[in-house]
């Protein structure tokens, strides 16, 4: 087909689904509550280009980044709203983010006192206050020790004029937890507001990711962070929906005796004569070798062919996995080979390549996405 790319394998991505995905994600916040639209790994894989137009069609205000790199993409994307970095930074980091004026987190005073010294007589960007409240202890002040509070409050007076935010990250969503999470962190906050000068209409109070919202709870916040939701991971269906599609092509066709083995280690012997499908992908591309048969049977991934299910067979090498396409004889090749997504009324779906592969769609849409090129469909009419 002439829209094929002239490469071994490559992800379609959906402008429109991520849109509808968003729609979605707006609608279940809780009232008052708004969107910080997280766009970190080059937007879980799916390329900030295509994701940025799409959250500005939709007023989305803030936009979470973890790099120096994809803060500048959103830039250049002709995002003008406020950009926040998900995790503490560098103080070189912070010096070359200041033209994008990218909203920075502070969790130590020792963090701060170094940007400090790398800026000199520059401002001190806008900052965020990261608490731990007992969380995930990777860059937050604890404030349940005498040391904690010590440090918060000398980052209050360090970072005076300059605090905008107070937040955490839950380490965990099961309700039980999450409870307890919310709790302890509106007792930190509280304790800020109890011992600085900071006023609650200046800071924006925020926590809760994709599996918070999801959970139903409210965490009673100014803004919830989502990243995954709005990739269709975690979501509810039929409203939430991937919007990346993995294709590869055909590139052999032939028919193989029984007794016959496949692939490396001939870890799948043909128990019949069969017709087998070479596909362009393999683990190269981010299609991982755990997708493969297991070498004591269990059958391993499918992929769609002509709208069909077709699985897959052996080993999977670098660049090539081979499909059983037996009952399938009109299958040619450049036929287009669907190894997640849908394809004629099917669908390969998250659930059987994440229990196959042992990981999380983000992981799988993150590696996906930068190993492969990527071409963009369903564009939608942005000013619609
Ligand atoms: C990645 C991240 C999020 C978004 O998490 P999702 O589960 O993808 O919604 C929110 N906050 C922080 C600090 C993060 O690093």
């Amino acid at each position: 087909m002439s829209d094929h790319p002239n490469e071994s394998a490559w992800c379609e991505i959906s402008p429109a689904q991520i849109s509808q995905n968003l729609r979605h994600t707006l609608d279940r916040l809780p009232a008052q509550t708004g969107l910080c639209a997280v766009i970190k790994a080059d937007a879980y894989g799916h390329g900030i280009e295509n994701v940025v137009p799409v959250l500005m069609a939709r007023g989305v205000s803030h936009i979470g980044i973890s790099s120096n790199g994809e803060a500048r993409a959103v830039r250049a994307a002709g995002f003008t709203g406020a950009i926040l970095r998900l995790r503490t930074a560098t103080p070189d980091e912070v010096n070359s983010a200041l033209g994008e004026d990218v909203q920075e987190l502070v969790g130590s005073e020792e963090g701060l006192l170094a940007i400090r010294d790398r800026l000199g007589e520059k401002p001190l960007p806008k900052l965020h206050i990261s608490l731990n409240a007992n969380g995930m202890s990777r860059d937050g002040v604890e404030l349940s020790t005498p040391q904690g509070r010590q440090a918060c409050g000398n980052i209050l007076k360090l970072g005076a004029g300059k605090i905008v935010g107070l937040c955490t990250h839950f380490p965990s969503n099961h309700s039980d937890e999450l409870v307890e999470n919310i709790a302890r962190f509106q007792r930190d906050v509280a304790w800020i507001f109890a011992n600085s000068d900071l006023r609650r209409q200046d800071v924006m109070i925020h926590a809760g990711s994709t599996l918070t919202l999801v959970s139903g709870l409210d965490p009673q916040v100014d803004m919830m962070r989502c990243g995954a939701i709005l990739f269709g991971i975690a979501g509810p269906s039929p409203a939430f929906h991937p919007a990346l599609t993995l294709k590869s092509q055909v590139i052999s066709v032939g028919s193989y005796p029984k007794g016959s083995t496949i692939g490396y280690d001939r870890t799948t012997v043909l128990h019949r004569d069969r017709r087998l499908a070479s596909v362009a992908l393999g683990y190269a591309n981010g299609y991982s070798r755990r997708f493969a048969q297991s070498a004591q049977g269990a059958q391993g991934a499918e992929v769609l062919i002509r709208g069909q299910s077709c699985p897959v067979m052996g080993a999977i090498s670098m660049n090539t996995i081979v499909a059983d396409v037996t009952e399938l004889p009109e299958v040619a090749i450049s036929d287009e080979v669907v190894a997640f997504g849908q394809q004629g009324g099917r669908e390969i779906g998250s659930q059987s390549l994440e229990q196959l592969s042992g990981t999380i769609m983000a992981d799988l849409f993150t590696d996906w996405g930068r190993r492969n090129p990527r071409i963009i469909c369903n564009r939608i009419a942005l000013d619609a």
